[in-house]
């Protein structure tokens, strides 16, 4: 840390930036986040919340570890940001079903709960079709079965990155709703940011600009490889169904919401920063929809959201110092998992920032180095 007028600026004011910036003020830092639009306006903001925790890019190597931490984070770290912020992010813990259609799902399934089912927070297990339909009266009763998990978390992300930003603006924390334009840079040092009119100066500088962080490595000259993958949900009424648990099928779920509504989703689309919602989308969700929960065909629809992932190019979220540089850091690149995974990347980002020992697991394996 220097004797800058801020000890860090934060770039980006998403779940990834809110929760760093937090972390840091806590541990005494002054801090600024830079936000081009508003707190939680993109996927942060409209993501689905829940926090699959045994599947998705490198589980269960080498991220198995580190993906159970943020779990486990986020039992606590919730709650006390709702204590700090008084904002209810709806923290909660509930049943996972992910759903076997055909054969060879089944198969896989089985095959992962082998070391699945060790992992005792979650208490992963096959149900066969009619255990299913009476864990969830939603199921597809036609489904061969599936994986049936229990304290799966789930949050209201929007409300969760609220929580976080107003805990931290609590701790001291500056909002400030400008464009970050560029580095200010001296050698291997960063001394701020660039912003339209003039520059904010800073001990240390943060890359938490989700899908747009990849913009950052003309900024700094090295690879961060971050590109946006687009991805739709559907919130939906239906005058006597709900659904209690989240179910799962081929990347696709659906489950009821703290809005009262069900949400559905969801596409993954390769269209570069388009944040429009399309009718394409709506029709394939829908499809899907059917495949998972056929009771709620004649659901009615209320809202249609669209955002973008960050996605790295392995798939696994970036974080730590980038190469080349003495007090410039990233924090990116989760993809499907930024919610789940964000606990961990923002606890593990603070440490390195203050120089502390991390109790993080699996930090290494996020490196950025790994792209040089
Ligand atoms: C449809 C969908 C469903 C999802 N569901 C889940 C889920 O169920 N569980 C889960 O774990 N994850 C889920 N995700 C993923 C998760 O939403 C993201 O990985 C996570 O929100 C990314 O957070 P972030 O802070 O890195 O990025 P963002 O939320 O994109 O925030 C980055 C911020 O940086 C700002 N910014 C960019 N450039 C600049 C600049 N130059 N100057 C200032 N500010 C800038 C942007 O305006 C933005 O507010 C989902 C994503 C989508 C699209």
């Amino acid at each position: 840390m220097t004797n800058a007028a801020r000890d860090v600026v934060v770039i980006g004011g998403g779940i990834v930036g809110c929760m760093t910036a937090y972390l840091l003020a806590k541990s005494g830092a002054t801090v600024t986040i830079l936000e081009a639009d508003s707190v939680g306006s993109h996927a942060s903001g409209f993501a689905f919340g829940e926090m699959g925790s045994l599947e998705g890019a490198g589980i269960p190597d080498p991220l198995l570890g580190f993906s159970v931490w943020s779990h486990q984070r986020h039992v606590s770290l919730s709650a006390e940001l709702q204590e700090v912020s008084g904002v209810d992010p709806f923290f909660h813990l509930g049943a996972r079903i992910k759903l076997a259609l055909q054969p060879e799902e089944a198969a896989d399934f089985k095959k992962n709960l082998e070391w699945q089912k060790d992992i005792a927070d979650f208490k992963a297990r096959w149900l066969g079709p009619e255990d299913i339909v009476k864990a969830e009266p939603q199921a597809n009763p036609d489904c061969l079965g599936g994986v049936y998990s229990e304290n799966a978390g789930s949050v209201e992300p929007y409300r969760y990155t609220l929580a976080a930003a107003q805990a931290a603006e609590k701790l001291g924390v500056d909002m400030v709703l400008r464009r970050a334009r560029g580095l200010v840079k001296d050698g291997d040092r960063c001394l701020g940011v660039r912003i339209d009119g003039g520059q904010i100066d800073a001990g240390a500088v943060v890359l938490a600009m989700g899908p747009w962080t990849g913009q950052a490595s003309e900024w700094c000259g090295a690879p961060l490889p971050v590109t946006p993958l687009k991805g739709q949900i559907l919130r939906l009424q239906h005058a006597s169904h709900e659904v209690k648990s989240s179910i799962y099928y081929k990347g696709s779920y659906v489950s009821s919401k703290p809005d009262g509504l069900i949400w559905a989703g969801t596409t993954e689309e390769e269209v570069g920063f388009d944040e429009e919602t399309t009718g394409e989308a709506r029709d394939k969700i829908m499809h899907d929809l059917l495949a998972m929960a056929p009771a709620l065909a004649d659901a009615e629809l209320v809202q249609q959201t669209a955002c973008l992932r960050p996605l790295s190019a392995d798939g696994m979220p970036i974080v730590g110092q980038v190469p080349g540089w003495e007090n410039l850091y990233v924090g990116t690149g989760a993809g499907r998992k930024g919610i789940l995974w964000s606990s961990g990347m923002t606890q593990g980002l603070a440490d390195i920032i203050l120089g502390a020992e991390s109790e993080v697991p699996g930090l290494g394996a996020l490196h950025p180095q790994r792209f040089q």
